[in-house]
């Protein structure tokens, strides 16, 4: 039999990051190309605290984290105080907002709420190592990527529920004590 010690080291970010293998994709927003509606229509849908932004669909490259609390308001203020702003308005998280058609609606421009530098780990990187980070820097949560492709996302409940499975104990005793 394994020392729990043993086990630790054996555990990877892979084996705790959500969406597991038969779960419904990772959720992502795309830095262009999404509307107030389409985003909102995300928000609607699920009940995630927050989302990861990739450049494109296809290429799954991260680009940076946003809180779901942060684009709420964010929408909001933009339909409210932003003259013009609809449904079909574009959101932008890029820097420099490409020229737009003059017909269309207002675009949204939200880099500002944009977590440009949110943690990563590889799906290789040992939970042991990880677990340490979150303790130390007081994650909420952790990206996953492979080869620079997000592959998924680790939450610190995530990690205690897994650590709770691991040696049947109550999760809030193990990150905190
Ligand atoms: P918590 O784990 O604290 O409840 P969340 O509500 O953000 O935090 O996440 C709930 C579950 O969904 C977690 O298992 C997490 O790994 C997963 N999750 C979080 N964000 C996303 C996302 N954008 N797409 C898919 N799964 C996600």
């Amino acid at each position: 039999l394994e020392t729990k010690e043993e086990y630790e080291h054996k555990t990877l970010a892979q084996d705790v990051m959500r969406p597991r293998p038969s779960d419904p994709l990772l959720v992502v927003l795309t830095q262009e190309g999404m509307s107030v509606g389409e985003i909102e229509g995300v928000m609607a849908d699920t009940d995630y605290s927050g989302f990861p932004v990739v450049v494109s669909q296809e290429s799954q490259r991260l680009v940076g984290f946003v809180l779901r609390r942060d684009l709420v308001i964010s929408l909001d203020n933009a339909r409210k105080r932003q003259e013009g702003v609809v449904s079909a308005s574009l959101v932008f998280f890029l820097e420099h907002v490409p020229p737009q058609p003059f017909s269309g609606p207002p675009v949204v421009k939200l880099r500002g709420i944009l977590d440009l530098s949110p943690f990563t780990v590889t799906d290789h990187t040992p939970m042991a190592i990880a677990l340490d980070i979150f303790r130390k820097l007081g994650l909420r949560q952790c990206l996953v990527t492979h080869n620079g492709r997000l592959l998924g996302i680790i939450t610190k409940k995530d990690i205690l529920k897994h650590m709770a499975q691991m040696s049947n104990r109550d999760p809030d005793s193990i990150l905190f004590n």
